[in-house]
């Protein structure tokens, strides 16, 4: 792509380092804001700044959370006792969509994928685990993506819970394997944690 300006190329390089951003569609964003009033611009670049400087993480559930504990964990008005353990945040904001389900959330920050050198010590594991240890946990949702990684994923946990006082589930797979919560359709994903099953039947049905 030939530019006629340094400023353009720079600014239209570093939106295309965004996933799922290609030169085209960054350069058609650039332009958009070329075309606003410049404050758009102002107010864009600081809301960034601020949420890369201030962005702070649940002590307790590790969502993204302006306070020390997310308003979900500190809401008197959800279950403790149901923690339901999810990928990445996008999960949580899915599962608030359907708003059928009143229990806390565990954001692992990932799943375990020898592949990309992610082990059970890089994603927020041992915190869960210690959760369900202090026992006001009674059951664990297990909701990760139906993928090999999330199946080892939710394996590892149900062994590290092993000879604990909780029950697992998982959200009914009514989700065709491989996809994505995120891209779930609300009413589906809403019924599936409805219709979850013992974690126990699932891992027999493979
Ligand atoms: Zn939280």
């Amino acid at each position: 792509m030939e530019f006629s300006s340094k400023l353009l190329e720079n600014a239209v390089n570093e939106m295309s380092q965004l996933p799922g951003i290609g030169k085209r569609t960054a350069l058609r964003l650039v332009l958009h804001l070329l075309k606003q009033p410049e404050e758009r611009t102002s107010f864009l670049s600081q809301a960034l700044m601020n949420l890369r400087s201030g962005i702070n993480f649940c002590a307790s559930c590790h969502n993204i959370s302006d306070t020390e504990l997310c308003e979900i964990c500190a809401s008197p008005k959800r279950d403790e006792s149901i923690v339901c353990v999810v990928e990445d945040i996008r999960d949580v904001m899915a599962i608030e969509n359907t708003s059928q389900y009143i229990g806390l959330y565990h954001v692992l920050g990932g799943k375990i994928s020898p592949m990309e050198g992610v082990g059970p010590q890089n994603l927020n594991i041992a915190s869960l685990v210690n959760k369900v240890k202090k026992g006001t946990v009674k059951e664990l949702i297990f909701a990760l993506s139906s993928t090999m990684e999330g199946d080892t994923t939710n394996f590892y946990i149900y062994r590290q819970l092993e000879g604990l006082e909780v029950t697992t589930s998982t959200i009914a797979r009514g989700i065709s394997v491989g996809d994505e919560l995120e891209y779930t359709d609300e009413v589906t994903l809403g019924r599936s944690i409805l219709n979850r099953v013992p974690f126990e039947s699932s891992i027999k049905a493979n």
